[in-house]
């Protein structure tokens, strides 16, 4: 059995990732060992029923030199430190990130077997040691839209995203939930008097989140009650790092040279988990919606499509709705105004499922059959 070193356990992606292991009882095919950067020589998870005793010292290379595979949720500062160390040290395990350091690098491979499993099989063949899951809105619009790519339908998207704090890390949740806490707070004997004044009530709250006690250690702006327009660093021309990733990676997982234009807006909302995204899709061809429908339903097991009423769009396809599951729902899809090869869609997806932990866990089971 492989020996395999987890890092970065204890965050968003991580703790999601050790779930969905135990729910498919991938622990017995291994031999886990777990890591910390902050509480090495504490307790660990408890894996099968079995407390883990000593957290191990993820900065030590000699002890993550003895796993055949790390797999890290640790974050890009910890793969900057540690990843080029180990190599360097002549180590010559499979590593598997959640971060997007290594993702654009020749010699690494980014995963998302339902679409391209056939490319990560050759490269296992060409002796790739490296694979790093997707960004977040990549997978999810892959997983909706992966049979309008594999179709080559496509001349263009752009799109507008709605993504969950949780994309940004625990402590993100946290301080949202602590922002509306503090909203909540400053209204709450309002609220159940009947008189009080609904302008009374938005000036108590506005004021509230622009006092200067208002919970902003981690995000730069509020966030309950607002959105913040803007995700990860300026690309230097207008664009964020996030919205530059959407092109990027989705055409080295499709193993195109940038053949698929994609471009939009990504935003930061107030929903807890799942990203949602509304699409602008160019196609390159005149087709029918029930064509679409049937492209997308059938490309693999998790899309589902929503049809376009306000009953089903409204119980199916919200963060609420899809929290905590691995279904893909696509809806919202018409032919817009624009002309007859410009359709709309709408996806929302569990951004720390489909979006982070379960590509990465998938490429484990692949690894562990090797
Ligand atoms: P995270 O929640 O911030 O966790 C990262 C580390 O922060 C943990 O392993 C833990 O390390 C430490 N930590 C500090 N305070 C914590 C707390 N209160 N609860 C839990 N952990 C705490 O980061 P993440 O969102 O999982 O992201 C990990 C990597 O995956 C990043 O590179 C990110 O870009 C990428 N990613 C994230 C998502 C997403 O939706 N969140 C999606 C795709 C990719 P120690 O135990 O060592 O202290």
């Amino acid at each position: 059995m492989k020996s395999v070193g987890f890092i970065g356990w204890r965050g968003m992606v991580g703790s999601v990732l050790l779930d969905r292991m135990h729910k498919e009882n991938d622990f017995v095919k291994i031999i886990p060992h777990f890591f910390s950067t902050s509480q090495s020589g504490k307790h660990g998870p408890i894996i099968n029923n079995v407390p883990f005793k000593k957290l191990k010292d993820a900065y030590n290379i000699n002890l993550l030199k003895e796993m055949d595979i790390i797999l890290t949720c640790q974050g890009g500062s910890y793969t900057n430190t540690i990843y080029s160390k180990l190599r360097e040290n002549h180590w010559k395990g499979y590593w598997i990130d959640a971060a997007s350091t290594l993702r654009m690098k020749d010699d690494s491979i980014i995963v998302l077997d339902p679409i391209n499993l056939k490319n990560i099989e050759k490269s296992l063949n060409d002796g790739i040691k490296t694979f790093v899951g997707s960004n977040c809105t990549v997978s999810l619009m892959l997983m909706a839209l992966g049979g309008l790519f594999s179709s080559n339908l496509i001349d263009w998207i752009s799109v507008s995203t709605y993504q969950a704090a949780s994309g940004a890390g625990a402590q993100y949740v946290i301080e949202l939930l602590k922002q509306m806490g503090a909203l909540y707070n400053i209204v709450s004997e309002d609220l159940s008097n009947q008189s009080c004044s609904i302008l009374n009530i938005t000036k108590k709250v506005t004021k509230k989140i622009q006092d200067d006690d208002f919970p902003l250690k981690y995000f730069p702006v509020p966030l309950a009650g607002s959105l913040i327009p803007w995700i990860d660093i300026n690309m230097g021309n207008g664009q964020s790092r996030e919205e530059w990733k959407g092109q990027f990676e989705t055409n080295k997982i499709l193993g195109y040279k940038n053949k698929v234009v994609i471009d939009g807006t990504c935003v930061r909302i107030s929903s807890i988990r799942c990203h949602s995204q509304s699409f602008l899709i160019k196609l390159n061809k005149n087709i029918s919606l029930k064509n679409i429908e049937e492209i997308i339903t059938n490309h693999n097991k998790w899309v589902n499509f929503i049809p376009n009423t306000i009953d089903e769009t409204i119980s199916k396809l919200t963060p609420s709705a899809v929290t905590g599951t691995l279904k893909i729902p696509v809806g919202r899809l018409r032919q817009l105004s624009i002309g007859n090869r410009y359709v709309s869609a709408f996806t929302v997806g569990d951004q720390l499922l489909w979006g982070a932990a379960e590509p990465l866990r998938r490429m484990l089971n692949l690894l562990i059959n090797i």
